[in-house]
């Protein structure tokens, strides 16, 4: 029995059988690159646009088949999610969007199309038009949201060009049409500290989005963070305070949202530092022993909405 909702149990119970993701590279960019609001990238972000896998010059569908044969036969999989993960998605023209989503919905098993993307890149028109496009397929939307973090200091500090503001704004909006909203947080960003890895957690349960996705902080090479990592200028927790932090995560958010992932990688010749030269198996194990040994499960301190001060009450 898990100590936390694990997002293949949250597909399960949603689409009645196991259900993977095929990751989809689209080559474009993000607003924070292309000059629009920035042209450094978030400080953490690579020349990859935050995902790794080389699509090559395979168009949409060839990604999509080539993927779906793969895990199809390694799992005997019959439920797929089109997961177009890089750079911002909803960043590119609509019309040029939907061209690119159009494969995904003429694929057998595909139940879903998964849109990540920057929270200041959700607009009623695009979700509208993409809603009525996936379902008029039988198809589901949903979205990928980066937040990173709610604090609003490392949001500006780590140059991600929103703050806050303009994830809540995105979230009301994907929920005025009903799509799941899943959102991308790093605990352990510099100068953070437990106390904000609490407020991402309960700012998650009060917004009650569906699925959250944890990221340790690597080091990319040729980024902002690669340069003050070398001179020394930030520094990194260490690997039982990240573990500490996931467990406290889990424990102040709310059971109902699903947890994608515990722990980030990326290649280890693209960075400097990559998870304290532990793999990515053996930090989630951490993980889960820190759970069972302090014998917290997800939820067990998510006691702060609904009037708190008015439980005496009741
Ligand atoms: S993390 Fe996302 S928003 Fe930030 S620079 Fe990379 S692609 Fe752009």
């Amino acid at each position: 029995m898990s100590r936390y909702y694990r997002y293949s149990d949250f597909l399960k119970d949603k689409y009645g059988a196991k259900t993977y993701k095929l990751p989809v590279n689209l080559d474009y960019t993000c607003p924070n690159r292309d000059g629009n609001l920035g042209t450094g990238g978030c400080h953490f972000c690579g020349a990859d646009g935050a995902a790794f896998e080389d699509s090559g010059s395979k168009s949409v569908r060839e990604q999509l088949l080539g993927l779906k044969d793969f895990i199809g036969q390694k799992y005997g999989a019959h439920r797929f999610i089109a997961y177009y993960q890089n750079f911002t998605n909803t960043y590119l023209p609509l019309e040029e969007l939907k061209e690119n989503i159009a494969p995904a919905l003429e694929i057998e098993d595909i139940v879903e199309v998964a849109l990540s993307t920057r929270p200041d890149c959700v607009s009623d028109r695009y979700l509208g038009e993409i809603k009525e496009m996936v379902e008029r397929k039988d198809c589901e939307l949903t979205v990928e949201l980066g937040l990173q973090t709610a604090n609003y200091h490392t949001l500006l500090s780590c140059n991600r060009g929103h703050t806050l503001a303009e994830f809540i704004d995105a979230v009301l909006t994907a929920r005025k049409y009903d799509i799941e909203v899943g959102v991308h947080l790093i605990l352990n960003l510099p100068g953070e500290t437990l106390n904000d890895v609490i407020e991402n957690a309960k700012i998650m349960s009060a917004l009650n989005v569906n699925t959250v996705k944890l990221h340790n902080l690597y080091i990319e090479k040729n980024t902002t963070y690669a340069r003050l990592y070398k001179k020394g200028e930030i520094e990194i927790t260490a690997a039982d305070e990240y573990v500490n932090r996931v467990v406290t995560f889990l424990a102040y958010l709310a059971p109902d949202i699903a947890i994608q992932r515990l722990v980030g990688r990326a290649p280890r010749e693209k960075t400097l530092f990559m998870n304290w030269d532990y793999n990515k198996q053996e930090i989630e194990n951490m993980i889960k022993e820190h759970l069972t040994q302090e014998d917290i499960n997800q939820g067990d301190r998510c006691d702060y909405l609904g009037g708190k001060a008015l439980h005496k009450f009741y």
